[in-house]
């Protein structure tokens, strides 16, 4: 799993008055980055007005013939902005908004324009609606016009899952919150809107406990310390909490007496598990895990199945929304009860066992090795009788099903931000399903892909984008596309 990412970058602490009464203070964007910056930095301020948005959800002006990304800006608005120039690096930052958009708001979050975590907190909803419904129909715009995105109706504490880092401010007070933009400094925070609120309080109770314990937390500079980051799962469904504490070594002095006390203030975790993460590393987990009670599992329930979830397994982070989600991948699967169907990047096996449930078969393949014992046991958990799991590279699994000449009706698939390869494409289009249904959490790479597919043979039918993310840039969208009859491509 790897941390957070956070776009842009942050520097200057330094802000002027005007930025702190109007809630917004600087947050620069690295503009034409090739190399590194060489030179003499120039800062001039300049009045700009916004032209649009990028998919990341920055404003776009223009100066001096260029074409810079201001954070924080929104379409139509005058205002100042702060250029640092070096060499060929050209940076923009938003000092003060002239003329505010009718949908600007105050952001909720105290923490917002540190954090980075959320880039469209300034926007009200009907403008975060807008935005990402327009950055899905532009890359759709080759194949079709996509579908009205499905909203949420309450648009914050929907994360069922989050991890907190743990270090010392300068103060040697214990702090945690999230790191702020591309950086390795943890902002202190004690609530993120869009996490849990149970997850959240449970995080604040370990900090407390830390602050009286001799537990210490992980020093990245010096590899000194014991505890390194929180992560909370959260089964929305079924009320189970999972609870990580991610250690830099396995020897956990005072671990009874810490674990009692833990499940003494909050008796609804459900599950606690140690995992050793000794390495010096942007991956927030290591590979050594101990269940200290519980399971070591907890299980949800989505789509009137039960799913089974492992600390290292994915599993999507906003249930409401991955319930309209899946809802519309299986409507355009249109499974009569025949189809072979191969769910690829199947994670612990949620999409392939929703299916099975209209299909001949389904065939999951995932890389993660707890996630697919997951969907191992996820089928038997629910009676499934014709799903079967697979452990390995999508693309490797699909050059081997070409190669022994096997059928698929149908293909789900759902890679991760990075998108599928040609391996994998080079194979659907061998394997020849009838359709291809592509869930995806970056149309961008949907949309490459999706060309690919069209080239050879396929058409799309629809494209449903889902905000599976609010408050984010982050946009889900699941396109159909189907086989074109032989004579007709
Ligand atoms: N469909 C699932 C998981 C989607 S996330 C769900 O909705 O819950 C994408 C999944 O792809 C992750 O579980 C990740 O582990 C897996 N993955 C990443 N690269 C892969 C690859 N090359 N081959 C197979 N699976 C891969």
């Amino acid at each position: 799993m790897n941390k957070r990412k956070h776009k842009g970058h942050r520097k200057s602490e330094k802000k002027p008055n005007r930025l702190k009464k109007q809630n917004i203070k600087p947050n620069s964007s690295r503009n034409q980055a090739d190399g590194k910056p060489k030179g003499k930095q120039k800062t001039v301020t300049a009045e700009v007005t916004c032209s649009g948005l990028t998919n990341e959800g920055k404003g776009i002006v223009e100066w001096e013939g260029k074409r810079l990304e201001v954070a924080h800006l929104m379409p139509g608005e005058k205002a100042e902005v702060i250029v640092s120039k070096r060499g060929r690096y050209v940076n923009a930052e938003l000092k003060r908004v002239i003329k505010p958009s009718k949908d600007r708001i105050t952001p909720p979050c105290e923490y917002y324009y540190a954090c980075g975590g959320c880039q469209l907190q300034h926007m009200n909803e009907q403008a975060q609606t807008r935005f990402k419904q327009e950055t899905v129909d532009a890359l759709m715009e080759p194949f079709i016009k996509p579908e009205a995105i499905l909203t949420m109706d309450d648009s914050y504490d929907y994360r069922n899952k989050s991890h907190t880092t743990f270090g010392l401010n300068k103060e040697r007070q214990v702090i945690g919150g999230l790191y702020a933009q591309n950086t390795h400094q943890i902002i202190p925070m004690e609530r993120c809107l869009i996490h849990d609120p149970k997850a959240d309080e449970i995080v604040q109770t370990i900090k407390g406990m830390l602050k009286s314990s001799k537990m210490q937390p992980y020093n990245e500079d010096t590899g000194q310390g014991f505890l390194r980051h929180v992560l909370v799962k959260v089964g929305k469904g079924s009320g189970e909490i999972m609870v990580v504490l991610v250690v830099a070594s396995p020897v956990f002095k005072g671990k009874n007496n810490f674990v009692k006390a833990l499940r003494k203030a909050h008796p609804e975790i459900t599950t606690l598990l140690m995992n050793i993460n000794n390495r010096d590393t942007s991956m927030i987990l290591g590979d050594q895990e101990k269940v200290l009670f519980g399971k070591g599992t907890i299980t949800d329930t989505l789509c009137g199945l039960k799913f089974e979830i492992s600390a290292k397994s994915f599993y999507q982070i906003n249930p409401v929304q991955t319930e309209k989600l899946y809802g519309k991948a299986i409507e355009m699967a249109e499974l009569t009860g025949k189809e072979t169907v191969v769910d690829a990047y199947c994670g612990i096996g949620t999409i392939s066992l929703i299916a099975s449930r209209k299909a001949g078969k389904v065939i999951g393949v995932e890389l993660n090795k707890d996630a697919v014992r997951d969907a191992i046991r996820n089928s038997k958990r629910n009676g499934v009788k014709n799903a079967r799991f697979y452990q390995g590279d999508a693309g490797e699994f699909m050059v081997q099903m070409a190669a022994r000449g096997e059928k698929a009706d149908v293909v789900i698939m759902d890679p991760p931000r990075s998108g599928s390869d040609e391996a994998f494409l080079s194979s659907v289009v061998k394997l020849q399903p009838k359709r291809v249904v592509y869930v995806s959490c970056n149309p961008e790479t949907q949309a490459r892909d999706m060309k690919y597919l069209v080239k050879n043979g396929y058409k799309v039918e629809g494209v449903q984008p889902v905000d599976m993310f609010p408050q984010t840039h982050h946009v889900e969208a699941v396109a159909k596309l189907v086989l074109k009859e032989a004579g007709n491509r």
